[in-house]
C-alpha cells in the first residue's frame, strides 16, 4: 500500500477529485515473493587488496589501507590499499614504460587480441563479478547481472574490434595514440565505468592508470586480476584505489596526457581548472537532471513503467536518471495514480535477492544527501508520495519517492539528488514542455513519450541533451555515443565519437 505524506504547508495543491475518492490500495500478500538469494559462495574475497601497478599487486608506499563495506549490511568486506602521491607516480611511470616499450609498438590486431581475451574472461567470470558488484555497491543483483556485466563485456568486445580498424573510423587521417591516460570513475556503475574508460583507451594504443571510487573498488581490482590472467603486458593497465586526493594527484601528474572523468559537476570543474593550460586532453561526464516528458497521447502504462525504470533503476544513482517528470496537464491525475500504484509494488531490500527491485543506497554520505535534499521538497511546498515498503534494520535505505506540485524553482527540480526521488511537474503545450525541460544547467539526457512519430522528431530535435530516448529510457549500447551538454560535461563515450577522445589525428 502506498502512503501519502501529510502536506507540510498550506501552499500545497489541493487533492484532485480522483485522489479524494480513490479506494485504498490494498495489495495484501499478492506481491510477497519467497526469498531468492544469490549465493555469496561464488565470490572469493581477500582480506586485503593491494594496488595494481606494473602488472603486479603491490603494497602502497603510503602504507594506508581503508575499509570497503557492504552498504546493505554495513559489514566490512575487505581492506583496500590507498594510493598516495608516490604510488600515483609509480603507476604513471609503469604506464609510461609500457606505452613506450610495448603497447604503442604492438600491431593493432595484436592489441585487439588482448582486449578480446579480457572480454572473454569477464564474460566467464560474470556471475562472480555481478555478486561482488552488488555486495560492494548495494545495487540489485538482477541489475548487476543483467545490465552492468553484459554491458561491460560488450564494451570490451566492441572496442577489441576497433583496434585494427581505426583508419576506417577516421578516413584520410593518420591515427596515433595519445600516451598515458588518467581515468577517474564513480561508484554508481563501478565495473561498467571501468570498461567504458579502459576498453577504448587500450584499443587506440594508450595505456591507463585508473582510480576507482572509494566506496566501490572491488570489481576494478577483480578486473586487474583478469588483466593478469589475460597476460596483458605489465603496466598497460594500472589500478590504484584511493580517495579524492589520489584522483587529484593523477590529474596533476605531468606524465598523464589525457584525463577522463565521470562524477560530480563540482569535481569536474576542479579538474577542468587543474588541466587548463597543461595541454592535457580532457573529457568530462558529469551530473544530470533529465526530464521525462509524457504527452497526453502517450501509452500511459508503458510511459509510467519507463519513468519508474528511469528514476528507480540503481536507486536513482544514475547520471542520466529521469529525475524530473513533465506531464501534460490533461493526464496528470491518471499518471500520478499509476505512479503511486507502481511504486507500491517495487520490492526494496537485500541486493542479492533476485526479486529485489530497489537495493541499498551506496553510502551513508549519499543517504544523508538524499535525505537532506528530499527534505527541501516538503519545506518548499511540494507534496511527497512514498512507497510504504519495510526498510531493513541495518544498512542504508531510501524508499522510492516522488513529489507533486513541484515548481521549476524548487531545489528538488534543479539539483541532482542522485537517489530514488522524482520531481513531477506539468505543462500545457509542447513548447512549454521543451522550455521547461531545457531550463536547467544540465543537459545529459531526456525522454519523450508520445504516440505520434512526428511529435517525437519535433520535440527531440529541440532538447538540449546529449541522449534523448523516445518511448523508452536508459537504453545503452557500446556503439552508441553517450555524453552531455552544458554542465553535464563534454566529450563522448562509446561509438566512433568515443574513440576520438583517445587518438591524435593528423
Ligand atoms: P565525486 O565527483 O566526488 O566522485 C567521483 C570520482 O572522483 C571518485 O572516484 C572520487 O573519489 C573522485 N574525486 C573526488 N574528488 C576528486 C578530486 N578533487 N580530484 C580528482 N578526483 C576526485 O562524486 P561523489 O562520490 O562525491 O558524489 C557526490 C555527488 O556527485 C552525488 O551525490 C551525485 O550527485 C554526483 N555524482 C554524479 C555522478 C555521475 O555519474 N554524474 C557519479 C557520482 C556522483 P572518491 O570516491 O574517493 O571520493
Amino acid at each position: 500500500m502506498a502512503r501519502v505524506i501529510e502536506e507540510a504547508s498550506e501552499t500545497k495543491p489541493r487533492p484532485s477529485a480522483w485522489e479524494r475518492e480513490r479506494p485504498a490500495l490494498e495489495f495484501g500478500s499478492a506481491w510477497d515473493y519467497a526469498p531468492a538469494p544469490e549465493s555469496r559462495d561464488h565470490v572469493r574475497l581477500a582480506e586485503r587488496y593491494d594496488l595494481f601497478i606494473g602488472g603486479r599487486f603491490v603494497p602502497p608506499k603510503s602504507r594506508k589501507y581503508f575499509a570497503t563495506i557492504n552498504p546493505a549490511t554495513e559489514d566490512k568486506l575487505a581492506e583496500v590499499a590507498e594510493a598516495g602521491a608516490a604510488d600515483v607516480d609509480a603507476a604513471v611511470k609503469a604506464a609510461q614504460e609500457a606505452y613506450q616499450r610495448r603497447w604503442s609498438k604492438l600491431k593493432p590486431a595484436e592489441r585487439g587480441k588482448y582486449i578480446y581475451r579480457i572480454a572473454r574472461l569477464l564474460q566467464e567470470q560474470s556471475r562472480e563479478l555481478a555478486i561482488l558488484e552488488s555486495m560492494d555497491g548495494g545495487k540489485p543483483i538482477k541489475e548487476s547481472r543483467d545490465v552492468d556485466l553484459p554491458l561491460a563485456v560488450a564494451h570490451f568486445f566492441y572496442h577489441a574490434g576497433w583496434a585494427d580498424k581505426l583508419d576506417y573510423a577516421f578516413p584520410r587521417k593518420t591515427v596515433s595514440p595519445i600516451g598515458v591516460c588518467g581515468q577517474i570513475i564513480p561508484w554508481n556503475f563501478p565495473l561498467l565505468m571501468a570498461a567504458w574508460k579502459i576498453a577504448p583507451a587500450l584499443a587506440c594504443g594508450n595505456t591507463v592508470v585508473l582510480k576507482p571510487a572509494e566506496t566501490t573498488p572491488l570489481t576494478s581490482l577483480a578486473l586487474a586480476r583478469i588483466c593478469q590472467e589475460a597476460d596483458l603486458p605489465p603496466g598497460v593497465v594500472n589500478i590504484i584505489p584511493g580517495a579524492g586526493e589520489t584522483g587529484g594527484a593523477l590529474v596533476s601528474h605531468p606524465g598523464t596526457r589525457k584525463i577522463a572523468f565521470t562524477g560530480s559537476t563540482e569535481v569536474g570543474k576542479l579538474i577542468q581548472r587543474a588541466t587548463a593550460g597543461t595541454g592535457k586532453r580532457l573529457t568530462l561526464e558529469l551530473g544530470g537532471k533529465a526530464a521525462n516528458i509524457i504527452f497526453e497521447d502517450a501509452a500511459l502504462d508503458q510511459a509510467v513503467d519507463g519513468v519508474v525504470n528511469g528514476i528507480y533503476f540503481n536507486q536513482g544513482h544514475v547520471c542520466c536518471a529521469g529525475s524530473r517528470l513533465l506531464v501534460q496537464e490533461s493526464v496528470i491525475d491518471t499518471v500520478v495514480a499509476k505512479l503511486e500504484h507502481r511504486i507500491a509494488t517495487l520490492r526494496l531490500g537485500d541486493p542479492l535477492d533476485k526479486n529485489t527491485d530497489v537495493g541499498a543506497i551506496n553510502s551513508k554520505m549519499q543517504l544523508d544527501r538524499i535525505t537532506e535534499l528530499s527534505g527541501y521538497g516538503e519545506s518548499e511546498g511540494a507534496r511527497m508520495y512514498q512507497s510504504s515498503c519495510k526498510l531493513p534494520e541495518k544498512g542504508y535505505w531510501f524508499r522510492p519517492t516522488f513529489f507533486t506540485g513541484v515548481a521549476q524553482s524548487h531545489r528538488i527540480a534543479r539539483e541532482e539528488i542522485f537517489g530514488p526521488v522524482l520531481a513531477v511537474m506539468t505543462f500545457r503545450t509542447p513548447d512549454e514542455a521543451v522550455e521547461k525541460a531545457n531550463n536547467i544547467p544540465y543537459g545529459l539526457s531526456a525522454g519523450v513519450w508520445t504516440d505520434k512519430g512526428s511529435k517525437i522528431f519535433k520535440i527531440t530535435a529541440k532538447m538540449r541533451a546529449g541522449v534523448v530516448w523516445a518511448n523508452t529510457f536508459n537504453k545503452f549500447d557500446p556503439a552508441s555515443p553517450f555524453g552531455g551538454y552544458k554542465e553535464s560535461g563534454f566529450g563522448r563515450e562509446g561509438g566512433v565519437h568515443g574513440l576520438r577522445a583517445y587518438v591524435e589525428l593528423s
